[in-house]
């Protein structure tokens, strides 16, 4: 196949691309470095089928060639990030999946949302079933994300309903491992860095917030299982073991062996309460669930960011 993926110089983007061409496909990677690194385009670039090309895909994306494939997963997505960049959030989720979807209309080509469980906002229902609508506050400050990623959701299956074109929706819930952003705010990324670094370990409120984490490996298995099935409607991909923040942070300090301190700083405004996916679909229909558990997950990404962590410090 030959397979366009938007963000392919982000975290998961990378991943992607890479599970991809190990398997023999051809890809053309977009992105305009916003959020993304040169480190996983450097990864990619070893590998002859790969190509890229920076964009911004806000603007109409112009591509040579066949596609059989276009996986969007262009967006600011850790909550630092996106607060910065609120324009470029919800027009990348808004004007960049219209070019992107305009474009699979053009190839002929298949097309792939990476939604995410912020559609759920914070959340009244416990674990969140794809049938659950949300509870988004729409002029908060994260609804420049939560908003972007549900019009997102609706222009793609409006573009299956009125033009046919085949469509593929992943609600993505908190994901982690190697090759993350050390930088980018994200809860795991910011405890292994802190705890490494012996620096103290920043929970939100009082920690009592619930999330549930999925390593990247199992995630990327489930993108390509669904794939392979005919179902034009969101699928939840996520890991439901749910972690305490809080309890997280224990855990991060457990297995680096760290003397860093705990301390609490103030939640931010509309911070979700809990989450966790109810994953009754995708089992069903793609014969997926996670494989690997969050304390072997974060023992591998703690491997892969004292590497980072000590290139950074070089
Ligand atoms: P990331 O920030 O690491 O990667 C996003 C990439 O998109 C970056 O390389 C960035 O430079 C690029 N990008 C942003 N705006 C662009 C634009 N206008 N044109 C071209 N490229 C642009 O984030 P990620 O964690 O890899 O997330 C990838 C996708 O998955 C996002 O759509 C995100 O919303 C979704 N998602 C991720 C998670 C998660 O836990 N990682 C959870 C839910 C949803
Ligand atoms: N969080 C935290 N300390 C940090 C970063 C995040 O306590 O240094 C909390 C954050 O308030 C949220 C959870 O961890 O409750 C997950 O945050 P993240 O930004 O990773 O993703 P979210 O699920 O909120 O999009």
């Amino acid at each position: 196949m030959r397979v366009l993926i938007t963000g392919v110089a982000g975290f998961l983007g990378s991943h992607l691309a890479e599970r991809l061409l190990m398997e023999g496909h051809e890809v053309l990677g977009v992105d305009d470095l916003s959020t993304g690194q040169q480190r996983n385009l450097k990864r990619l670039g070893r590998y002859s089928r790969f190509s890229f090309l920076r964009a911004d895909v806000r603007q109409p994306l112009e591509v040579e060639g066949p596609l059989d494939w276009v996986f969007h997963l262009a967006s600011p997505a850790s909550p630092p990030r996106y607060l910065k960049l609120p324009l470029e959030t919800l027009l990348v989720n808004a004007e960049g999946t219209r070019h992107l979807l305009d474009l699979s209309l053009a190839k002929g080509a298949s097309f792939f949302l990476a939604s995410t469980s912020e559609v759920y906002g914070d959340p009244l229902v416990h674990p969140q079933p794809e049938t659950y609508w949300g509870n988004v506050n729409p002029i908060g400050p994260r609804s420049i994300y939560d908003e972007g990623k549900r019009y997102a959701e609706a222009l793609t299956v409006a573009y299956y309903r009125v033009h046919g074109l085949p469509i593929r929706i992943a609600r993505i819930f908190n994901t982690y491992g190697p090759f993350m952003d050390p930088e980018d705010g994200r809860v795991v990324s910011s405890f292994i860095v802190q705890a490494l670094k012996g620096e103290p370990i920043t929970v939100y409120g009082d920690g009592s917030q619930t999330r549930s984490f999925c390593y990247v490996d199992d995630l990327v298995e489930g993108f390509l299982r669904l794939v392979e099935v005919d179902y034009p409607f969101p699928v939840n991909l996520g890991n439901p073991e749910e972690y305490r923040v809080l309890d997280l942070a224990c855990l991060v300090k457990e297995l680096t062996g760290s003397s860093s301190p705990i301390v609490f700083q103030p939640l931010p405004e509309d911070d979700p309460r809990q989450r966790r996916p109810d994953i009754t679909l995708a089992k069903q229909l793609l014969g997926w669930e996670p494989k690997v558990p969050v304390r072997e997950g974060l023992q591998r990404t703690i491997r892969w960011f004292k590497g980072a962590v000590r290139e950074a410090d070089a």
